[in-house]
């Protein structure tokens, strides 16, 4: 079959987008995503094709686990808002946004205090500063979300650079996860041996794979937490497949995203039931009238060539 383009809005603004665009392709194995951000440009975009080839051609490696945990996220919201989401999800562990730029601390500490009487005292919260804060505010902001959240199993991103994170990472006592010093295959190293982050996150397109995922997670000796690059099923399923294959797993994975789209492209999503999803063996097949408009039919297909003469250097 052709490539399917598709063009599906978000529920909610996320890094600054309305609608999440992409294509899929269809090898031996099944079908893969193929869906850079649209200010990636196309070297950027050549691990994102890799990993829709190993999807479509290659397939996976062998899970060692057939279910995955995994979080709910709590967006910038009010406190009632916060509590439903957490209740609705089912999931036993929260990534609440903090620091964003047009909120204040103190709408935060409420956030993540409804948040905790959301989940409990058995349940775990992470936040996430997308690169917000320098090195002190990180340090005293840090502090007094632990307070107010009754303890936060890990920061994520509190500072933009690996020296700013290394620096926070030696003044707090609250775990520290990089996220987008993460983006490729050499970065995790280097923030292991700088000694920036306790925790690494791994996002299965801009490495390149399942493969390249698990190699990478192997060399930087991190314990590690899969996220989805908020795609529709088929590439949230290569997410799934790196979850269910690391050796070790000690925190849910942020692989529960198909509630910030409000469409798919296949009939049936991963949703999670009681906070897991389930590893599957090969990627979902997506709904064969999955289209969207010329406009970006044409868009896509030309980046689709674009990038695969890239990687055919
Ligand atoms: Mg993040």
């Amino acid at each position: 079959m052709p490539p399917l383009v598709y063009s599906i809005p978000m529920r909610t603004r996320f890094r600054g987008i309305t609608v999440r665009e992409g294509l899929l392709l269809e090898g031996a194995r099944g079908w893969g995503e193929f869906c850079p951000f649209l200010d990636y440009d196309d070297t950027e975009s050549v691990p994102w094709l890799a990993s829709a080839h190993e999807a479509a051609d290659e397939g996976w490696p062998e899970p060692v686990r057939d279910r995955v945990p995994v979080n709910c996220t709590v967006p910038v919201v009010t406190p009632a808002r916060a509590l439903e989401i957490v209740t609705a999800s089912g999931c036993a562990t929260a990534k609440v946004k903090v620091a964003d730029p047009g909120s204040p601390l103190s709408a935060d500490l409420d956030r993540v205090a409804a948040v905790r009487e959301a989940l409990g005292p058995g349940g775990h919260i992470r936040v996430d500063a997308n690169g917000a804060w320098d090195v002190d505010t990180a340090v005293s902001a840090i502090g007094t979300l632990a307070r107010a959240a009754g303890g936060l199993e890990y920061v994520e991103q509190p500072c933009r650079t690996v020296e700013e994170l290394a620096a926070v990472r030696r003044r707090v006592a609250v775990p520290i996860a990089a996220d987008e010093s993460i983006r490729r295959a050499e970065d995790p190293l280097r923030v292991a041996v700088a000694g920036a982050a306790d925790i690494a996150v791994l996002k299965v397109a801009p490495l390149g794979g399942v493969r390249r995922a698990l190699a990478v997670a192997e060399a930087c000796g991190l314990p590690c937490v899969v996220s989805s690059a908020v795609e529709s099923s088929v590439g949230l399923a290569a997410g799934l497949a790196l979850a269910g294959a690391l050796p070790n797993l000690e925190h849910a994975c942020g692989l529960a995203t198909m509630a910030l789209l409000a469409g798919d492209t296949t009939p049936t999503s991963f949703t999670p039931v009681n906070g897991h999803l389930p590893v599957p063996r090969t990627p979902p097949t997506p709904d064969p009238t999955v289209a969207a408009d010329a406009e970006t039919t044409a868009r896509w297909l030309d980046r689709l060539a674009r990038v695969r003469r890239l990687r055919a250097g």
